[in-house]
């Protein structure tokens, strides 16, 4: 009982058999039902002849006999309406199953394939775990888990309510003045960071929230130096970023040779023990819309760092496209 192997065997989803095993409903108790329906059906079609053709009710019962007989014991002596079977109501699948289901077939192939194999069961658990979690995430506020991308955007007014101004200090470097996270966020850089150090690593934080006339002026920045199309595959257009949600961190020189030096290295083998992940990873830039940026990390929490290590190729696109389909599926 797999995810994957149901997708690329089949090459889709039919979860009514993924899940069989999950399920109440078994494949036995469909046909039963199935032949009770046709069996009432027959006798109902031979009554009817019977009483057109004004045979004895003797032969007519003889015939009914023979057309139930596949479906249940009845007597050649029995009556029409007395042998029929209660039409038994279809079990229904487990709803958590069958919205997995619908929301796993709304997903694009890319996400399907990067699912792996597994239990359903331990998916849904493990997903309860990441939306446990998110129940302490500040209410007043947009969630940690939010989908932001170039089709997801907040609006030019959204600024992070908790926003804490990042001042020098012993854990990390600030390579500006202007910075700025969500304090949940700085929290975990500054645990991050004090982890780093243990390891005599000195992580160095460039940029962080910026609002969206920052991010409009950046991103027109860009379109000035690298033209148009460039500047889509590695710049937000306004609105569309991870940074005006005040939980992304750009460390470094904000350059690829940043992938290089000992504080990437750290960042890729222990962020995610912090709570914070890769945004944009090599080799997905159809599917997050930017190229690779190995300096940028999202602050999304432990639990859901191992959700999208374990289900979604490491790949936090695929994992919050996810979660905000099951949020919106009915
Ligand atoms: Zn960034």
């Amino acid at each position: 009982m797999v995810l994957k192997s149901r997708f690329l065997q089949e090459g889709h989803c039919n979860f009514k058999l993924c899940f069989d095993r999950l399920s109440n409903h078994s494949m036995g108790s469909l046909s039963l039902s199935k032949g009770n329906k046709i069996g009432v059906f027959m006798k109902r079609v031979i009554l009817l002849v019977c009483l057109l053709f004004e045979i004895s009710l003797t032969c007519c019962a003889k015939s009914k006999v023979s057309a139930s007989a596949k479906t249940e014991p009845a007597t050649a002596t029995q009556p029409a309406t007395a042998t029929q079977p209660a039409v038994q109501e279809p079990v229904r699948l487990d709803p958590e199953i069958e919205k997995l289901n619908r929301v796993l077939m709304s997903m694009t192939d890319r996400c399907k394939e990067a699912i792996p194999n597994g239990d359903p069961a331990e998916f849904l658990a493990d997903l309860h775990k990441v939306l446990e979690v998110e129940k302490a995430f500040p209410s007043d506020d947009l969630s940690l888990y939010y989908l932001i991308d170039k089709t997801h955007k907040v609006g030019a007014d959204y600024e992070p309510k908790h926003l804490r101004k990042l001042v020098a200090n012993d854990d990390y470097i600030i390579n500006k003045t202007t910075l700025a996270l969500r304090e949940d966020a700085d929290d975990a850089l500054h645990e991050m960071a004090r982890a780093a150090k243990k390891d005599g690593v000195t992580l160095d934080v460039s940029s962080t929230y910026r609002s969206y006339e920052t991010q409009e002026r950046t991103f027109n920045y860009w379109v000035s130096v690298d033209g148009l199309e460039e500047a889509e595959r590695e710049s937000a257009r306004p609105g569309t970023s991870q940074h005006q949600l005040g939980a992304a961190v750009d460390f470094g020189n904000i350059e690829d040779s940043y992938a290089l030096t000992d504080g990437c290295k750290w960042l890729n083998k222990h962020s995610q023990e912090y709570g914070w992940s890769l945004s944009f990873p090599q080799g997905y830039e159809d599917v997050t819309g930017y190229r690779w940026e190995c300096w940028h990390f999202r602050y999304i929490g432990i639990e859901a760092c191992k959700f999208q290590k374990k289900w979604f190729s490491d790949i936090q696109q695929f994992m919050f496209e996810f979660i905000d389909a099951w949020k919106n599926m009915e």
